[in-house]
């Protein structure tokens, strides 16, 4: 018998007959865990639990805690619902059919005149509960490119020979279950009786490998669980998510709209977005200068050859908006999609010295890139934004002092804004393929120990991923879980080698010689458009006080104190309090609901009592009466919490 050694993620190592599964592997542990493992990292690369492990071998068994384990269920509920189609639309043909971040997709081309839409979603979902409850195999089977593509070609499956088209002999595998066989590398489940509880969420259009000028496919997306009380979970949150939408609170709260004369894609601030939004960037301006950075302008536009030195040109130049020509023959602009290069040359204005570093510019740049018109939404994607950008110009030895005083900022910031669960991705390069990437060995070296050791300091919870670096330095994304569990990406702090040898920046050391600084890009929010969006999904609108476009809307009981309620307010906003007053001729009782509704944190009642006594009666959102109290002491109250939430 031909033992060989199974190695285990804690370092164990256990024997096993060659040809052993991860499914067996995983019985000879528990039957429990057999039930429960999707699939399963061997060596590095992975697989299912299903395929044989004929040499010795480091293994990760994945449930459907991990990602690798979700990622397998509903790439195999990918292939359900697929088998699903394929019975209920004779003559559909299929695209690619991916796992998601939530779920799976599946792009089908239907036909000619048909469609599917939301009435139809049921019998998809009943049709994939039968097919699951048969208990079929994914099975795999490894095929020569010409076998592959006489297969899908018989079938007149166009997608599928195309795809197959550009793989290399060799390196191609079908996957089979039931009566439905797919290109596929897998990994995929042992069988279809694991998925128990089966959603189809949506359909949109999708063209075929994203390219506008082909043929514009069917999407339809699903999600799927093993058990039913996930689902119902699931769900529930979708149903909360719908509730906090930005783009329905954006327009019930009067913060920000979109006109199509104007342009898709680039928002319309309201004036309460505005001013909420102006209160954000005062918040880290003032944060920003308290750690020394300098603010700069720049203008929207700038010359193309500007984004040929930076590299952006030939990297996005045909993706993007194109040149802005001036009725002077030859001269060419780009609208501005990103404020570095700019700064660099600011940063050139004059001769920079050791002594002069670091430098830190700061500018709410506005951007604009080209997103194609099904991308756009929201806030959350959009052709123009304004990143609360900065650029540090540093020493090599300063780089890790740099880094942290970012990532103070960055945890400030979480902290006074209640976003009290995140984590951090350190992206570093792939050492495999150094010459990939741009900078010294030893630089590269240091700054990634430097992200890594300010990250420790901080004692933050971060993952590392190695090879996710861009080419041009390594980097620290945060990503933060809002109330109701999901994650967003927001800010990011960069490290870079590449600007400063383009652009040719210098410093003279202090060995009088020239050296080349680094730069560090950073923008906590990511961008005012992405951050107000999350915030907005985050709180439910529920801002908080020291950021709340009206802190306080008086509410007078009659016409009859309308008066006095005009001069609480002026009271008020005398000691920089926000209000409003609500002098509709309504009862007091509709006030109340309507400015519970527009999520105002106090509402302030006045009448005869309240005039006598120049005083106001108080209701906090969410907590009820708060009793009656003097103008002044309200005002505290108020001042005291917000001073409370900011240092400033
Ligand atoms: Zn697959
Ligand atoms: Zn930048």
């Amino acid at each position: 018998m031909n033992m060989i050694n199974i190695t285990f993620p804690d370092g164990n190592v256990r024997e096993y007959e060659a040809g052993v599964t991860g499914y067996d592997i995983a019985q000879s542990i528990s039957p429990r865990l057999a039930k429960e493992v999707m699939s399963i990292t061997v060596n590095d690369d992975l697989w299912d639990v299903s395929r044989p492990i004929n040499s010795d071998a480091s293994i990760n068994l994945h449930k459907w805690e991990s990602e690798d384990g979700k990622h397998a269920f509903w790439h195999s509920s990918a292939h359900l619902m697929a088998e699903a189609l394929q019975e209920l639309y004779p003559g559909i043909k299929f695209g690619i059919g991916p796992a998601i971040e939530n779920g799976f997709y599946y792009d089908v081309d239907l036909g000619e005149g048909k469609q599917i839409s939301d009435t139809d979603f049921l019998k998809i979902e009943q049709k994939m509960q039968q097919l699951a409850s048969q208990k079929n195999q994914y099975v795999r089977s490894e095929v020569s490119k010409n076998e592959a593509l006489s297969f899908f070609g018989n079938k007149n499956e166009g997608y599928k020979t195309e795809l197959i088209d550009e793989l290399e002999d060799g390196t191609i595998s079908f996957y089979q279950n039931g009566s439905f066989t797919d290109l596929c590398r897998g990994p995929h489940l042992p069988d279809t009786s694991l998925i128990k509880a089966v959603k189809v969420l949506s359909v949109a259009g999708a063209y075929w490998r994203g390219d506008e000028t082909r043929k514009q496919l069917t999407r339809v997306y699903g999600i799927t669980f093993p058990k039913k009380k996930m689902l119902d979970e699931y769900l529930e949150m979708l149903e909360q998510a719908k509730q906090r939408d930005h783009r329905k609170l954006g327009k019930e709260l009067e913060l920000f709209t979109f006109s199509q004369k104007v342009g898709q894609g680039l928002p319309l601030w309201l004036p309460k977005g505005a001013l909420l939004r102006e209160r954000l960037e005062n918040f880290l301006k003032r944060v920003q200068r308290d750690y020394g950075y300098s603010p700069v302008i720049t203008p929207h536009i700038g010359q193309k050859e500007l984004y040929v030195t930076s590299g952006h040109y030939a990297k996005y130049g045909a993706d993007s908006f194109q040149p802005i020509n001036t009725p002077t023959e030859g001269e060419e602009f780009l609208l501005k999609p990103m404020n570095c290069p700019h700064h660099c040359e600011i940063y050139k204005f004059k001769p920079r010295t050791f002594r002069d570093l670091p430098i830190r510019f700061a500018e709410f740049g506005t951007v604009y890139r080209y997103e194609q018109s099904g991308e756009l939404h929201g806030l959350t994607r959009v052709r123009g934004f304004t990143q609360d950008d900065a650029h540090i110009f540093c020493r090599p030895d300063q780089l890790k002092e740099e880094f942290i005083k970012v990532i103070d900022i960055v945890l400030y910031i979480f902290k006074t804004l209640a976003f009290d669960d995140f984590t951090a991705q350190i992206s570093l390069r792939d050492p495999e393929n150094k010459e990939k990437y741009i900078g010294s060995d030893e630089n590269w070296d240091k700054a990634e120990q430097a992200i890594i050791n300010a990250c420790a300091e901080k004692g933050m919870d971060t993952v590392v991923e190695t090879g996710e670096a861009a080419f041009y330095g390594p980097k620290l994304d945060f990503m933060v879980r809002d109330a109701i569990g999901r994650k967003w990406q927001l800010g990011t702090i960069q490290v870079d080698y590449n600007l400063p040898e383009r652009f040719e920046l210098e410093y003279i050391g202090s060995d009088d010689k020239r050296h080349r600084p680094v730069m560090i890009h950073r923008a906590p929010f990511g961008s005012m458009e992405r951050f107000v969006a999350v915030l907005i999904e985050h709180t439910g609108g529920k801002f908080p006080l020291w950021l709340t476009p009206e802190q306080a809307v008086i509410l007078p009981i009659s016409e009859k104190y309308n008066d006095f309620a005009e001069k609480v307010s002026n009271i008020l906003n005398n000691s920089d309090i926000r209000t409003a007053v609500d002098d509709r001729n309504e009862k007091i009782g509709r006030k109340i609901r309507d400015n519970e509704l527009k999520r105002t944190p106090y509402l302030l009642i006045v009448g005869e009592k309240e005039m006598e006594t120049n005083s106001v009666a108080v209701r906090r959102q969410g907590e009820g009466d708060q009793g009656v109290m003097t103008l002044e002491d309200f005002a505290t109250l108020i001042n005291n919490e917000v001073k409370e939430l900011t240092k400033y």
